[in-house]
């Protein structure tokens, strides 16, 4: 099946339930995201600012992506003037820094949570625990130019079934949590991203309103260089 064709099956398996879905393009040619916006995608997701700030620059300006990867408060100024939404928020300093940054451009910057549900130790995050007391805290207040739309997890990479359904399930209770705590009269708080291509079905069972996908839509990653694709 061409790229085309794998955005239009999963906008029909997706749309209907209103779960979002973000095309993961990381380590692909600007060409094969082409396809997928001719296909009619818009949401892209990139995990190097690098990669995806030359990709922001070729291509079709009506294009909203999210950053999906660690980012490093060093680098924020980089996709601060388009970023749609950063996914990858796993601490004050950093929500600190966006915030300077969105200001700057007279922005608010859409942000998630990432928390921290895998069984692995590479998997960036925040704990349960940190999430509220990041939300708790004096610092977060006083934050006027970012906008914390949700949660986004990463569950374990295996081909346990019940370990996966289990995190994204514990995902998704804490997400009804933090709605009910901290955000009840806030419509923007709406977006549980969970699932990736190996899991996204169980995600969307246990409740995910976003799932990002790459090798399902784009074929199976080779590590090398974009560019040199
Ligand atoms: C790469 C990546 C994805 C997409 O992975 P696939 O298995 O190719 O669907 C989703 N989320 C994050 C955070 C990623 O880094």
């Amino acid at each position: 099946m061409s790229i085309a064709d794998n955005i239009r099956s999963l906008k029909k398996e997706t749309t209907p339930i209103k779960v979002t879905l973000i095309a993961v393009s990381k380590t692909k040619p600007a060409d094969d995201v082409q396809q997928a916006y001719d296909a009619g995608q818009r949401l892209f997701g990139e995990n190097m600012v690098q990669e995806l700030v030359e990709k922001q620059e070729h291509l079709p300006k009506d294009i909203q992506w999210h950053l999906i990867g660690h980012l490093q408060s060093n680098k924020v100024k980089y996709i601060a003037p388009f970023i749609s939404m950063i996914q990858s928020v796993d601490s004050i300093k950093l929500l600190q820094e966006i915030n300077k940054h969105a200001e700057k451009n007279k922005r608010v910057i859409n942000c998630l949570l990432q928390i921290y549900i895998a069984d692995e130790e590479t998997k960036f995050g925040l704990g349960f625990d940190e999430a509220v007391e990041l939300l708790r805290s004096d610092e977060f207040a006083a934050l006027k130019n970012i906008r914390i739309r949700g949660l986004m997890g990463i569950a374990t990479n295996t081909e346990n079934e019940k370990q996966v359904k289990d995190e994204y399930y514990e995902l998704k209770t804490f997400f009804d949590g933090i709605k009910q705590s901290f955000f009840r009269k806030d419509d923007a708080f709406d977006t549980l991203s969970m699932g990736m291509s190996a899991d996204y079905k169980i995600a969307i069972e246990e409740g995910s309103t976003m799932v990002r996908l790459g090798s399902t839509i784009f074929g199976t990653r080779v590590i090398k260089h974009w560019k040199n694709n």
